[in-house]
């Protein structure tokens, strides 16, 4: 074993209390935690929005992005619930390279996990004071949670991480919706196998507890694309694609069906241009059947502060 034990990790109360949520935020994440819960519960009408850059590694600029969304949503509060993505750690197809601020506060200095979890607890409460949205982020590894448990309004579990058992049944114990993203194969029954196991509750093994879940209703499917074994990439975002998961659902008993569109990734060939042709096309499959109105609840789109 060539572990080498470099630092004891803080605690998750030591954590929360050197970097305390105002009493301000936290009556405002109740409240907008109650809004997006709303869309999943169909108790609103309103359509969910999660955007942002595909990875949150500089402070100033995610926090000026998230002061325009802000802006934004004022505009269109009547309609839309905009979700910030503020990603802080980054899946690598082959492992190599920058991890994500949770890693890397600094992306050109060494990892640093200490560092790292107070930088993406300091830029998430930041981002929130200055926009007064809450966000979204990944959960790539499931023991980071409680360390953003007070904060994130939205999880998304990635498509390297969706067949993970212990991913599963970390947000079996969320009260937050959760977002399980088709694996990269595209295999839309993985998928759904997650949304069930995560919609169970469960007993095991969390950060050295023995630990109880009730099983997260709120939990849900991300179409992303996919790649084919010849490394083609399968869009499935399409008509056909969503009312083929709608089918695959109504064999399952789950709770609060619902699907979210992710515009970038295998659905756009990461050309990032082809995301509000991707996203107009969604909105009209939407329009013309009653059945994608009420399973479709939004979308997920990249976009930054400069393009590309
Ligand atoms: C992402 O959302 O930036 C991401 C890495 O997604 P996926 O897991 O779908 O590749
Ligand atoms: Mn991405």
């Amino acid at each position: 074993m060539s572990f080498q034990y470099i630092k004891e990790m803080p605690g998750v109360a030591e954590i929360l209390e050197s970097i305390p949520l105002s009493e301000e935020l936290n009556k405002l994440k109740k409240k907008r935690d109650e809004e997006i819960i709303a869309i999943f519960r169909r108790e609103s009408e309103k359509f969910l929005v999660i955007i942002g850059p595909c990875s949150a590694d500089n402070e100033d600029a995610v926090c000026e992005y998230v002061s325009r969304l802000a802006r934004l949503q004022d505009e269109v509060k009547e309609k839309l619930i905009l979700v910030p993505r503020i990603y802080t750690n980054k899946p690598r197809t082959t492992g190599e390279g920058y991890k994500g601020m949770a890693h890397q506060p600094k992306p050109t200095e060494a990892p640093n996990m200490i560092k790292g979890l107070k930088a993406i607890r300091k830029m998430h409460i930041r981002a929130m004071e200055e926009s007064h949205l809450t966000a979204a982020d990944e959960m790539l590894y499931p023991g980071n949670y409680p360390y953003l448990q007070d904060i994130l309004s939205y999880v998304a579990v990635g498509a390297r991480s969706v067949e993970n058992q212990l991913h599963r049944l970390t947000i079996s114990g969320l009260d937050v919706p959760a977002g399980m993203k088709n694996p990269t194969g595209g295999d839309i029954e993985i998928m759904l196998n997650s949304v069930q196991a995560a919609q169970m509750p469960h007993v095991f093994v969390y950060n050295g507890w023995e630990v109880k879940t009730s099983g997260n209703p709120l939990t849900h499917c991300i179409l992303r694309g996919a790649v084919n074994p010849y490394g083609t990439t399968i869009p499935n975002y399409h008509y056909e694609d969503m009312m083929r998961l709608c089918e695959a659902y109504k064999k399952r008993d789950l709770r609060f069906p619902a699907i979210i569109v992710d515009t970038n990734h295998a659905n756009s060939n990461k050309k990032f241009y082809e995301q509000p042709r991707i996203a107009r096309e969604v909105m009209r499959s939407r329009q013309n059947s009653k059945t994608l109105k009420t399973k479709v609840m939004g979308l997920m789109i990249e976009s930054y502060l400069v393009e590309g």
